[in-house]
């Protein structure tokens, strides 16, 4: 049968059973402990007292026999086996009185223990509430102006639409005119051909490019300070001087042809 006395070793703690150690001090050990402790020294690890008295420490069975429950107090005057079974109720009784207690504290420090982390996690969802608000706050700022960045999105991307189609227009607008001009162009050098038609097409047979000519487009831009490139006026006078080499009178021819030698 167990006893309801628990070891009072302080890591112990476990229920008695089978035999324990009891000492003149109202401590109580399990067997374990109990050898181990005192065969170190002794002196009860429960209160540290001295115990070098002959009976200060017993080794007891907790389940003793009937033949040592007739013989322990047999011979006694009955004050004295009532003062022996006063002296171990009162024990008893103060062990139990010392659990009481032990487990009161053990309460109290348990709700202590349980308060300050109530407290502490009273804490935590306050300040976890606080910031799941400032994060909504801020997600529904950040909302507004992703709101308001796609409207200005959306405002820009029309207008860049508009430009777009007015630069097509005037794109259109400018290949027409552009393509108006290259036929007047046309035009022009077919009228202007009598007078220069020896000279551009001996430019071209001899591969010679003038690089300083204006394009037909070139031609058309309005330029003030444009003005007939200084080459032409020198390739004309060579072209006049190979004219009367090919026409020129047989006297000229001669006088030509002598200079190139
Ligand atoms: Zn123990
Ligand atoms: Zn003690």
């Amino acid at each position: 049968m167990d006893c309801e006395m628990v070891c009072n070793f302080k890591k112990c703690r476990k229920q008695l059973s089978g035999f324990a150690w009891v000492t003149s001090c109202s401590h109580i050990f399990c067997d374990e402990d109990g050898s181990r402790e005192f065969n170190k020294s002794y002196a009860c690890p429960a209160c540290e007292s001295s115990l070098s008295g002959k009976l200060d420490i017993i080794r007891i069975d907790l389940s003793p026999s009937e033949q040592y429950k007739s013989m322990v107090l047999a011979g006694q005057r009955p004050e004295v086996a009532i003062e022996v079974c006063a002296r171990a109720i009162a024990f008893w009784t103060y062990q139990n009185h010392q659990e009481k207690v032990f487990q009161e504290y053990t309460i109290t420090k348990t709700k202590d223990k349980q308060s300050q982390m109530e407290k502490y996690y009273d804490q935590v969802v306050s300040q976890t509430q606080a910031e799941i608000d400032a994060l909504k706050s801020q997600i529904s700022t950040t909302r507004k102006e992703l709101e308001n960045t796609v409207k200005r999105l959306n405002e820009v991307s029309s207008k860049l639409m508009e430009r777009n189609r007015q630069y097509q227009k005037l794109q259109s607008m400018y290949d027409a005119l552009r393509r108006q001009s290259l036929s007047v162009n046309n035009i022009l050098s077919c009228g202007q051909s009598s007078q220069s038609m020896h000279a551009f097409p001996t430019e071209v047979r001899e591969g010679r490019h003038d690089h300083h000519r204006p394009t037909p487009a070139q031609q058309f831009v309005l330029n003030p300070t444009s003005e007939r490139p200084r080459n032409m006026v020198d390739n004309l006078a060579d072209v006049q001087d190979r004219f009367n080499l090919q026409i020129g009178t047989p006297k000229e021819a001669t006088r030509v042809q002598n200079k190139h030698k």
